[in-house]
């Protein structure tokens, strides 16, 4: 196969060969977790371009090293492109991660020990929204909100409780594996009634925020936070966005807060996404993304396996293997799909009996195979061969078939030809 690094000219070929067989597995394999994404050539080409050489310490017009003028343009592009694809009064571009990013916003407005409400983890919550392994649960006192047990979405009046209990500084809205739309307007005014500031993390849904198919949260939210390789398919970071009386307290808890120098040839590749982003292609893309989950979704629930919540709202689901094989772990299906070309992760299901590390269900993303061409048809296909997989995940001959079937119909969509 032809290297998309072709014209690289090294001689260090025991690194890139490994580059090209995992070019080769994107190519080929199906990409399903909700978390990723394929990057456009002009984003790789900005991600591996000279800026990498250089140091830039600060923002733009306020460096601490010299030789930052074009630079300063690049940066500056991507706040303005940035702003202007949320509607924001401010961006901070320089976070390293979506990680990043949170820790910086709790950093601009919060001292340690300060009480904060934010979605627990195995109820679709991030890490980085309080989880005592992660320095979130560590510096501040989070209490956690999750969802309903009757139709598992996010449970307001519990939020509403917790918040009127606790009195929290901020209230973090936003998932990991959540298949809803979260309304930014009811948590406002939860935030409101108690006087806590209030945080959006849309690291998963940017994408689908900037393509016009989830409410925007931007101008609601005190602070929004977002990674911009998922559903947004830039390159590997971070962002920030808030109102500009919050501006300095954000960009000071960014750098020298937590950051040294920008990663300026990656901020690059963010001007060049939030560009694509602002396309009608974008949010044609973005629609394609929630059609095609729905269409997963209701494939596989055809085939006995239940779906969290009863469907989906955005790019991803949540399967709940027992109604399929009450036996099945996460764990174990996700190897047998690995095995068979089918890339995918184990995750918890809302009150799962099962650790993190095993789990009854698993989470099935749209965003990576719809970028690649996939629609509703090839949705279809994919929850036969998952369940065709799943019915006898210990049978070794039947995954290599699967993989044959996998890499026919990879053929007909790959991601970087
Ligand atoms: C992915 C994610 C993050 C972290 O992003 P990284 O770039 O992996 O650090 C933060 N919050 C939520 C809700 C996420 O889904």
């Amino acid at each position: 196969m032809a290297s998309i690094y072709d014209g690289v000219v090294s001689d260090d070929r025991e690194l890139f060969d490994i580059l090209d067989r995992e070019l080769e597995r994107q190519n080929t394999t199906l990409q399903l977790i909700a978390s990723e994404n394929f990057a456009s050539r002009a984003v790789l080409a900005a991600t591996g371009s000279v800026l990498t050489n250089k140091y830039s310490e600060g923002y733009p017009s306020k460096r601490y090293y010299g030789g930052n003028s074009i630079i300063d343009e690049v940066e500056d592009l991507a706040r303005r492109r940035l702003c202007d694809l949320f509607g924001a009064e401010h961006a901070n571009v320089q976070p390293h991660s979506g990680a990043n990013a949170n820790l910086a916003a709790y950093l601009s407005v919060l001292k340690p020990g300060d009480t904060v409400l934010g979605m627990r983890l195995d109820q679709g919550g991030h890490l980085t929204h309080g989880s005592p392994v992660n320095v979130s649960g560590q510096f501040y006192n989070f209490v956690s909100y999750g969802v309903t047990a009757s139709d598992e979405r996010l449970d307001l009046d519990q939020l509403a409780s917790l918040a009127a209990e606790h009195r929290p500084k901020l209230i973090v809205a936003g998932a990991t594996a959540y298949p809803r739309v979260i309304d930014p307007e009811p948590l406002r005014r939860v935030a409101d009634d108690v006087g806590a500031l209030f945080m959006f993390d849309a690291a998963h849904i940017a994408g689908l925020i900037a393509g016009g198919v989830h409410p925007n949260p931007v101008g609601i939210a005190d602070i929004v936070t977002f990674t911009t390789h998922k559903t947004l398919r830039g390159p590997r970071g971070g962002a920030i966005l808030c109102k500009k009386e919050l501006a300095p307290a954000v960009d000071k808890a960014v750098f020298p807060g937590l950051q040294g120098g920008p990663l300026e040839h990656v901020i690059a590749a963010k001007a060049v996404a939030f560009k694509e982003a602002s396309t009608p292609e974008f949010a044609r893309y973005s629609a394609q993304i929630v059609a095609n989950a729905r269409a997963l979704a209701g494939a596989l629930a055809a085939e006995g396996f239940r779906i969290v919540s009863g469907g989906t709202d955005n790019h991803l689901m949540l399967v709940d293997l027992r109604t399929f094989d009450a036996d099945l772990t996460g764990k174990v299906a996700q190897e047998a799909l690995d095995r068979s070309g089918i890339t995918l992760n184990k995750n918890t299901v809302p009150g799962d009996p099962r650790s993190p590390f095993v789990t009854s269900g698993l989470r099935i993303g749209t965003p990576a195979v719809t970028t690649a061409g996939m629609s509703e048809a090839e949705m279809a296909q994919i929850a036969t061969l998952i369940a065709t997989v799943l019915r006898s995940p210990a049978d070794e001959a039947l995954s290599g078939e699967v993989r044959e079937q996998v890499g026919i119909l990879c053929s007909k969509f790959t991601p970087y030809p």
